[in-house]
């Protein structure tokens, strides 16, 4: 269930005005609208807009969902649920788009690439705001999480290259074979709460240089990003209905999986949501690609750096209020852990858990009030389960706050793999401590694990290091990495069940995700003719 209240359109919005810690302006600056903001009426809880056709348009639905700043209980903005005849005109313009859009040279798609990374970089601490204001994280994290999906725009710039062909001259006498990528026609994104920035940029500025349309439905949680991002889009010079965006939840997300005209999804967010989603919408002949859950594990070995190690071990597991699918979950030390835990607890006690705009805050609140309560209730199942609590951040109040969804950092230590804490993915700042004998026996853990997300090993041993990289099951490994998430050149490459599909996200599978490939046989030749032959042609002299 959402933990979003739903309210009427028109009728008085169910949330309390609270003294605001940041100023108005600030939030008017900020605000989420895909209209500049000093052309509306209200300064403050605009309504969200659709883009259908290059047009940023008012929705006519009646429900809406609030947009919730998470540290201080503020709406900050109010998205209407797309209704089904939007939703079909964001479809129809996108495909009305394709056909020019797909025979737009390549290096003109490339180049609206080059604008729109210009201009993502000029506009960087407006969207940084923008998401600490609806998901909480600190600015300088937000800054990040702009970064990192700006560096897949960048990708994008090249993608002539990327998207090449193949031939082959001669293939049989006076015959060659050659291959073109091309694009599949009106592509959707379904889009999770935690990087309100990368995510959408992992997506459409791949799908739409290979020469595909798109419709984005970005999280109902956090959509100012992607409005700013659209807006900026357009800027740079995207052609009307080549970028799309509708907004809701399920409903919006069945009629994407459902819909005839739509070749391709890309989503990444839970497992229940991406295996739903997969299914339904490969049973409707898509191409799907889904990036869901994860519960990543370090192991540290006695040799391993201890300074670096448990820096490494703090900024992986509580960065970002743990919100992130890369987050360290679970640090699994060989042989005695206690003179690590003590480090650790002493590093995460030094944190400073605040409002993501005040000075010096380490990491911001959870998302709602809803995952607040279910990290604090997997965070007493571990204790339930007679896992030791060595540091706990349930109780926190954050001053000036009182009613943000913080949690501290959380160090459970003994936990073992039969504890509900350890099976869940937990998405919030706890970091889980066990033990292994061996580093054999602590990589039975991992593999055992059913996600492969991302894994790690802390160790001055390069052989202990080859051992990890070769027998290990996750994705993407890291050594003496804790966060080994992939630059856009290579792609996002988690595996079991924190993916979906057969082509990851970005790098040369982006690519190859957006495209189909189609082979062309070509002769020419001035010989004579051979007579009529019905026998199957090969290249073999017989
Ligand atoms: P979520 O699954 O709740 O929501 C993701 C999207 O799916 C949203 O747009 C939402 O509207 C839609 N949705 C949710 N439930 C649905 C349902 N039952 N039917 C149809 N649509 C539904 O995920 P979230 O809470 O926004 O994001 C957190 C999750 O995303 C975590 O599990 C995290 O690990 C995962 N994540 C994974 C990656 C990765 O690359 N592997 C990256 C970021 C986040």
């Amino acid at each position: 269930m959402s933990p979003i209240s739903i309210a009427r359109a028109g009728k008085t919005l169910h949330h309390q005005w609270r003294r605001s810690p940041i100023p108005a302006m600030a939030l008017t600056r900020y605000s989420t609208s895909a209209e500049p903001s000093h052309k509306q009426a209200s300064p403050v809880s605009p309504r969200v807009r659709n883009l259908i056709g290059g047009e940023f348009v008012d929705s006519r639905a009646t429900e809406t969902i609030d947009v919730v700043n998470p540290a201080t209980q503020e709406v900050v903005s109010q998205l209407p649920l797309t209704t089904s005849d939007e939703f079909k005109a964001a479809v129809s313009a996108a495909k009305g788009a394709f056909p020019s859009w797909r025979n737009t040279p390549i290096t003109t798609r490339q180049r609206v690439m080059l604008k729109l990374q210009e201009l993502i970089r000029r506009d960087a601490d407006k969207l940084a705001m923008n998401i600490m204001t609806e998901q909480g994280k600190t600015l300088k994290d937000a800054h990040g999480d702009v970064f990192r999906g700006l560096e897949v725009v960048e990708h994008a710039c090249g993608m002539a290259t990327l998207q090449m062909g193949e031939f082959v001259s001669n293939v049989s006498s006076g015959i060659d074979t050659y291959s073109i990528r091309e694009p599949l026609g009106v592509c959707a994104g379904i889009c999770p709460f935690n990087f309100p920035a990368m995510i959408p940029l992992w997506m459409f500025p791949m799908a739409v240089t290979c020469g595909n349309t798109f419709v984005l439905k970005p999280s109902e949680k956090d959509p100012g990003a992607s409005m700013i991002l659209a807006e900026l889009a357009m800027e740079a010079g995207l052609p009307n209905g080549v970028l799309n965006i509708v907004h809701g939840t399920n409903d919006t997300v069945n009629n994407i999986c459902d819909d005839e005209d739509i070749k391709a999804i890309s989503f990444v967010g839970s497992n229940t949501a991406g295996m739903h989603i997969y299914a339904r919408a490969a049973a409707k002949g898509k191409r799907v690609q889904c990036n869901m859950g994860a519960k990543n594990h370090a192991i540290i070995i006695p040799d391993a750096s201890i300074d670096a190690t448990l820096n490494s071990l703090v900024a992986a597991g509580f960065g970002a209020a743990g919100q992130r699918c890369m987050a360290l979950s679970v640090a699994v030390f060989v042989g005695d852990s206690k003179p690590w835990l003590e480090g650790l607890a002493e590093r995460a006690k030094g944190l400073k858990v605040n409002a993501g705009h005040e000075p010096g805050a380490d990491l911001g609140p959870v998302i709602g009030k809803q995952a607040k309560e279910r990290i604090c209730n997997l965070i007493q199942s571990g204790v339930d389960d007679g896992a030791t609590l060595i540091l706990d951040g349930r109780n926190i109040v954050v001053s000036g706050y009182e009613g943000g969804n913080f949690v501290g950092p959380t160090i459970l230590a003994d936990v073992t793999s039969n504890m509900e804490c350890y099976k869940e993915e937990i998405f919030g700042p706890v970091l889980l401590c066990m033990q292994a004998d061996t580093l054999e026996e602590a990589m039975d853990i991992v593999n055992k694990n059913k996600y492969g997300n991302g894994a790690s090993i802390f160790t001055t041993s390069g052989i202990a290091a080859r051992k990890f990289q070769n027998d290990i099951e996750a994705g993407q490994v890291g050594i003496n990495v804790p966060i080994p998430v992939p630059l856009p050149f290579f792609s996002f490459t988690g595996s079991k069940a924190s993916f979906a599909g057969d082509l990851n996200f970005y790098g040369k599978a982006g690519m190859q995700f957006y495209t189909q490939i189609k082979t062309v046989t070509q002769q020419w030749k001035d010989l004579p003719s051979q007579g009529v032959s019905l026998a199957m042609p090969t290249s073999q002299r017989t």
